[in-house]
């Protein structure tokens, strides 16, 4: 899709189901058919998509959220699985292509896609040729709850292979509210489902799109302004969404969601109740 100069893809890794413990497993679509004779979708576990998004203005390739890394390690278990390198190669590029990450935050499910283990078990860049960004709060946050027990279900953090990103200086931390890494393209530090989450704003020829990452995780989350059970800040989250919907809502803005089954990206119109429906872009 363009969003103004911009080229946008949303590269899917599949669908996937997400337990209560935070643990996630590859899905069988077919279950999606009939979810109400499902013994445990929708009850103890949730089935979400995965969705990194790939950028491209001219020669400078963007990815924002590398999604799971499934796959990427020679003796990963997933072999089959789809991840952000074998999607890439549709678009004839590959990881030395990437010239910037963005990480919304640093949960494994959004993050972990950032570094493989090699042949000779090293920890790897994805993107060799990257510069990778995050919020400092983020990381100053996700540090301190190494060891510490789970404060939310869903994804948390397994910052086993960011360390070494983070000790090669390969990551960028980012201190504002708002940063403009390449013209156009906005990192809007919003917090709320994690400290330091930010979300990624595009804005070309009088078109905008919003990347939400977890504060709007996918389009049945767009009326539904408290995420008690997975915000870290549920009050900050939905003052947040409240202002960004606003905004967008107003720009025309395409929004583009990471863990949606079906409906990825889309407009806001309001309905009769002031309730956000997602059309087509
Ligand atoms: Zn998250």
């Amino acid at each position: 899709m363009q969003i103004g100069d911009f080229t946008v893809e949303q590269l899917s890794e599949g669908f996937f189901e997400l337990f209560k413990d935070g643990s996630f497993s590859k899905m069988d679509p077919s279950r999606l058919k009939n979810p109400g004779n499902d013994p445990s979708l929708g009850k103890s576990t949730s089935a979400l998509g995965i969705d990194p998004l790939l950028i491209r203005r001219n020669q400078t390739n963007i990815i924002v959220d590398p999604g799971l890394g499934w796959g990427l390690d020679k003796n990963s278990r997933y072999q089959d699985t789809s991840n952000v390198v074998t999607n890439l190669d549709i678009f004839g590029l590959t990881r030395n292509d990437i010239d910037l990450v963005i990480l919304s935050h640093l949960h494994f499910d959004h993050a972990a896609g950032s570094t493989f283990v090699s042949e000779d078990f090293r920890t790897t860049p994805t993107f060799p040729n990257a510069e990778y960004l995050a919020h400092r709060k983020e990381w100053d946050y996700a540090l301190k709850q190494v060891g510490q027990p789970k404060k939310h279900p869903g994804a948390g953090y397994n910052l086993d292979e960011l360390y070494k990103l983070a000790a090669e200086k390969r990551i960028q931390f980012i201190d504002d509210e708002v940063f403009e890494p390449i013209n156009g393209l906005t990192l809007i530090k919003t917090g709320g489902h994690t400290p330091g989450h930010l979300v990624v704003k595009l804005k070309s020829r009088n078109t905008a799109a919003y990347f939400m990452g977890d504060l709007i995780p996918t389009e049945y989350h767009l009326n539904h302004y408290p995420m008690k059970l997975i915000d870290f800040d549920s009050v900050q989250a939905k003052k947040a969404k409240i202002l960004l919907l606003k905004q967008a809502y107003k720009e025309n803005a395409i929004m583009l969601f990471y863990h949606s089954l079906y409906k990825k990206a889309g407009k806001l119109v309001q309905d009769k109740h002031d309730k956000y429906v997602l059309v087509d872009p």
